[in-house]
Parts: C-alpha cells; structure tokens; sequence
C-alpha cells in the first residue's frame, strides 16, 4: 500500500484519536532513519516517543527477538520465565530497587506505582493522598489522568479518582501548602516532558527527598520518558543523589515492544502480597528478552558516557543557533531530551523540518522537542541541526515579513 491507502484505510477503520499531527505512513526502519510508504526516508529526531531510545531495529534487539519468538513467546504469569528474571536482577543491580513488577506500558506502571503507594499508605503510611505536579504528564487511565496536572486530559472524563493534588515544579512551599497527614505519596517527572521539558533543580529533589523522610511519604518518579538512558545516565535520579522508593518506566525498556516496569525500593518492595496486583501479559517471555536486550546495550562500558557527549554537542549548537533567533525563548532539557521554546506556537517549524526530512516533535504549543535515539552519530545531528538552522531561518523571516 502506499501512503494515501494507509491513511485513507486508517481513517475509516481506526478510532481517530491523533487527529491531524499525523501525516508519515512508516513501513522501514534502521538506525535513526524511517522510510514512508512512498519511499521517501527521514531522520527521526522524536524516536517513537522515545521508545527508539537505540534507534530503528537495533540489530542486539532483533537477534533477541528473533531467538525468544522461536523458544516461547507467552506463559503468563501464572508461571516462572526465565528472561523476566533476568531481566529483573539486571534493573535491580543497575538501581536503588529491590525489586520488580512489569507490565505493558507507562500508564500501566503508574497505575501499579499508585496502588502500592495507597496500599503501602493503609498499612503502614498516614493515608491514601498523593500529591502531583501541575504541567505533569502521566498517562491516559483514569487514576494517572487524575494525578497528570492538565486540566486539557480530565475534561469529558470525570469524576476522576479521590485524594490526588498538585503543586508546582521546582517550588517546594507550593508542596507544603498542599500536603496533609493523611498523604502518602510525592510523584512526580524529574523532566517534565509532555509539559514542556522543564527540569528538576536539585534543590527541589533533594527538599523533596527530605520532605518525604520527614513526613513519612513515599517519593515516586516517573521516568516513563526519562528513564533507559534518556537523560545521559541509565535512570534521572542517578543525576540527583538522592534515592527514590519508586520508580516507573516504560518507552524505550524493551527496545520498541510495548513493556513498562515499576522498580520498587526496600520500603515498599514487599506490600504487594499474591492476588493484590497483576498482568497478563507483564514481563512475558518476548517483551522481557527485548529488554534484556536493550539494557544489556545500555549498560555496556562506555554507552552512557558516548550519550552524555552527544548531549553536551547537541546543546552547544542547538544554543548556538538560538542565540542568533529572537523569538527562541529558551533552550531547555537533560541528556537527549531537549525543548526549544519558540514565543508563540511551533507548529508550522515542525512541519517545515518535516519537508526537509526530520522528525522532530512538539512539547505543548511552544515548545518543539527532540528526542534523538541515543544510538544518533555526529554526523546525523549535524544533519538534524542543518535542518533546524534552515527552518528557523525561514521562520524569523516570514515572521518578519507579517
Ligand atoms: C509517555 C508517558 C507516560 C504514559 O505512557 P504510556 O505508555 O503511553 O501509557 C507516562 N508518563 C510519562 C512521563 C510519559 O512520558
């Protein structure tokens, strides 16, 4: 089929919930390039969402892949597997967790995260009340649309879930204004991504770790985005020098298979008793190989580090060329998790990149976001910034023009 057919077949037969931001019809990947149904490639610079975190079809992924669909592709959990074990120990001794609970997606884990705060609050805690972050991202169920901090993800969909409320980022009073004995929890991104990319101050996480030690609350982080090696190291609280009690991740932990993970501390590590929580198909036997895979790759002597340099260019000249465009605000992020925050909307930028063959993402109205897979070479992220170069060019000059 090409391009037209998918996306006139898609229409009719798909529930529309994306709307107009799509337009590529993708049939081929390698590295950090897609091809369209057209024959037409792209660098992709938003990596699936940062699930590509080691690019298109990793050949390490692949290989297990291929292996893990030949032996056993699903057991459920009512059995062992041996790759889930695997895979466990390997986030365990790479992380403050004492242990692991899997399932499919980011939502997934947060909801997983959201349950053992409450039950970990019933039992031993003060309650059942978590507090979030306004700007917040955490998933589409009902529980993780009430504890995400957008009013534009609730509307249609109440009555949300009891006990969730939301201060500011980086604003420790707005925490104690809101919080009360009967809460259990602290959540929140150490990179607000969906939100706009704007980052934790040290000075927050650690006031919050404290504030937590003190009260006797449990710090959850979603490193749904941030986690897997986005921000330069395996997990963004390793960038904190604090330890949280939980943490959540999904996106790129099986190298483009749908799994999310929830890593739990000594704390909570045992609240969860048989028949309290479940999935069917967390951590099966093929999503578990994938990450296995991914991790293995991720932890390897000198991947961090590479990603870290990368990082570091990347801004340099990302900074460099915002310097030279007054209406480029700010240039935010950690790692390869990066927004440019244009003074109004950033829309027609992301579509220009789009003609000149990047993939590049929004972060709200403003904010246009990158997310290179962390795989990219020198060379591709000077193409990419070619292409950033030429569209804010021209940006600055229609802009001028009206
Ligand atoms: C993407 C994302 C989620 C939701 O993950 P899904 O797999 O889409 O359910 C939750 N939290 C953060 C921080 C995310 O970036």
């Amino acid at each position: 089929m090409n391009s037209k057919q998918i996306i006139r077949m898609n229409h009719k037969y798909v529930i529309d919930t994306y709307g107009k931001q799509r337009s590529l019809a993708l049939v081929k990947g390698k590295g950090s390039r897609v091809w369209d149904a057209d024959g037409n490639s792209y660098l992709d610079f938003l990596s699936g969402l940062a699930v590509n975190g080691l690019g298109h079809c990793h050949p390490k992924v692949v290989q297990a892949l291929k292996k893990q669909a030949e032996t056993l592709i699903h057991v459920s959990n009512l059995y062992y597997n041996e790759p889930q074990v695997l895979l466990a120990e390997r986030l365990v001794r790479n992380s403050f967790a004492s242990k692991c609970f899997f399932c499919n997606s980011g939502a997934e884990a947060n909801e997983g995260a959201i349950k053992l705060a409450r039950k970990w609050g019933h039992t031993v805690g003060n309650g059942i009340g978590i507090v979030t972050l306004k700007r917040s991202f955490h998933g589409r169920t009902i529980a993780t649309i009430t504890a995400t901090g957008q009013e534009k993800f609730q509307r249609n969909f109440h009555p949300l879930v009891e006990g969730f409320k939301y201060a500011a980022l980086n604003d420790l009073a707005s925490i104690e204004a809101v919080l009360e004995d009967t809460d259990c929890a602290i959540m929140f991104e150490l990179v607000q991504a969906e939100g706009g990319i704007h980052v934790a101050t040290g000075d927050f996480v650690k006031g919050i770790r404290k504030l937590c030690d003190e009260r006797n609350l449990l710090l959850i982080l979603d490193e749904v985005q941030t986690g897997m090696g986005r921000t330069g190291r395996l997990f963004a609280y390793q960038h904190y020098g604090i330890k949280p009690d939980i943490i959540t991740l999904a996106k790129s932990l099986a190298g483009g298979v749908p799994m999310g993970a929830m890593l739990a501390g000594p704390k909570v590590a045992d609240i969860f008793q048989p028949g309290d929580h479940a999935s069917t198909f967390g951590g099966n036997p093929l999503a578990s190989a994938a990450a296995l895979a991914t991790v293995s790759v991720m932890t390897a002597d000198g991947f961090l580090k590479n990603v870290r340099a990368l990082s570091k260019y990347l801004f340099a000249d990302i900074r460099k060329i915002a310097q030279r465009h007054g209406f480029v605000r700010e240039v935010r992020g950690l790692g390869m998790l990066i927004g440019i925050e244009f003074d109004g909307p950033v829309k027609n930028a992301v579509s220009d990149c789009l003609k000149r063959g990047l993939i590049v993402g929004t972060a709200g109205e403003n904010v246009m976001r990158l997310l290179p897979p962390l795989t990219a070479t020198k060379k591709e992220i000077d193409e990419a910034l070619a292409v950033i170069e030429a569209v804010l060019e021209k940006f600055e000059n229609e802009s001028a023009k009206t």
